[in-house]
């Protein structure tokens, strides 16, 4: 028995721990996950309206091609339904895309740290992989990742804001990359935050895939939508590159409750606007925390804020957790001082930062005696 060789090095997937584990574990009687930037306010009436409406579909296939769900995703951003294609979570698209451009003779270029998914699907299909530190600010180094690519590159990934630092890349700094890029070079932006941005020169890239046949837009309607559980992502791009990937999407690879839910949650901007807008007023808070006490953090346009807290990402992981709250180690995503939290609701930020600001304050009783 020899499976390729590539997934001998690979670890499996480490879910974070489910919330009922950790309870009974440190007997606690609330556990608070701030770790998947998952949307605290859960998702819009509407779309859990439209779950409910679906169950009595269950035992019927649901629709392969996403009908319903491409008509509102075309409407809503203007683009023809060939130019979508869905997936079980933006992760599932992004599979498409290393499958479908990545062999072992080809590379492809992203940041260091970014999102795990790109790397992990390209080592799968063999391809070299071409990682480029962030900038010190948590930035993509452009230029470098624009030296990096040559003939045997196929796509360059954009996270946009990245995950996990958060930064964004500007109008003009990512149309600028995209015309010095080969066109036989895929360049996809993942924009799984978009909703959060507020950062005036924050890109709206569809407009830009009529210029640039070589561009993917990634978008989920797990973050700000609040349908993480349902897997339900897409991409957006030409045609003729749409065309290429879908032979290899599953027949029935989304599911009929995901293109109720999201089909109605896209309708409902509202909602989404009220979450970005709490989100902000809550984020600022994060951050006011970190100006007094003197920790460096990442500025964000998401809902999440990682922070250099100067001492090891478990540690501060592990602290916070026996207080009841799991947050994500900066250990495991390349930034070894840093904690990433998500921005939860007003109760639970207040709670979070209570505990960040009581181990702060052990750390120096310690530091002093
Ligand atoms: C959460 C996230 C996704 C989307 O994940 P889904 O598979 O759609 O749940 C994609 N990219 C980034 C950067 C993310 O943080």
């Amino acid at each position: 028995m020899q499976a390729k060789p590539q997934l001998y090095g690979l670890p499996a997937y480490k879910p974070g721990k489910p919330i009922s584990e950790v309870k009974q574990e440190l007997g606690l009687d609330q556990v608070i996950k701030l770790a998947s930037n998952e949307n605290p306010y859960g998702s819009s009436e509407k779309a859990k309206q439209a779950i409910i409406d679906a169950v009595l579909n269950s035992a019927i296939y649901p629709d392969g091609y996403s009908t319903l769900l491409r008509t509102k995703v075309s409407e809503y951003l203007g683009v023809d339904g060939e130019q979508l294609i869905f997936g079980n979570g933006t992760d599932e698209v992004i599979q498409f895309l290393c499958r479908a451009f990545l062999t072992p003779k080809d590379n492809t270029v992203m940041a260091n740290p970014t999102f795990s998914q790109y790397k992990l699907n390209a080592v799968i299909e063999g391809a070299e992989v071409r990682e480029v530190p962030l900038t010190e600010v948590g930035e993509h180094d452009l230029e470098e990742m624009l030296n990096q690519i040559d003939e045997h590159t196929k796509i360059v990934w954009i996270c946009n804001p990245n995950n996990p630092s958060g930064n964004y890349i500007t109008k003009e700094a990512f149309e600028s990359f995209l015309k010095k890029v080969p066109e036989h070079v895929i360049v996809a932006s993942d924009e799984a935050y978009i909703e959060y941005t507020i950062a005036e020169d924050y890109p709206d890239n569809i407009p830009l895939l009529e210029q640039f046949p070589n561009l993917v837009i990634l978008r989920t309607f797990s973050k700000a939508y609040g349908l993480a559980s349902l897997r339900i992502g897409y991409g957006v791009a030409s045609k003729e590159l749409i065309q290429v990937m879908e032979p290899l999407r599953p027949a029935f690879n989304t599911t009929t409750y995901a293109h109720a839910a999201a089909a109605a949650a896209i309708e409902d901007q509202e909602f989404v606007l009220h979450s970005a807008k709490k989100n902000r007023v809550e984020l600022e808070k994060f951050e006011s925390f970190c100006q007094e006490h003197s920790l460096f953090y990442y500025p964000s346009q998401t809902n999440f804020i990682l922070i250099d807290v100067g001492i090891p990402g478990d540690e501060i992981f592990s602290y916070l957790l026996s207080k009841g709250y799991i947050t994500r180690s900066g250990e495991a995503l390349g930034f070894p001082t840093c904690i990433r939290i998500s921005i939860g609701t007003e109760k639970e930020n207040q709670g979070v930062l209570q505990a960040l600001s009581q181990l702060l304050e052990e750390r120096t009783t310690i530091s002093k005696s």
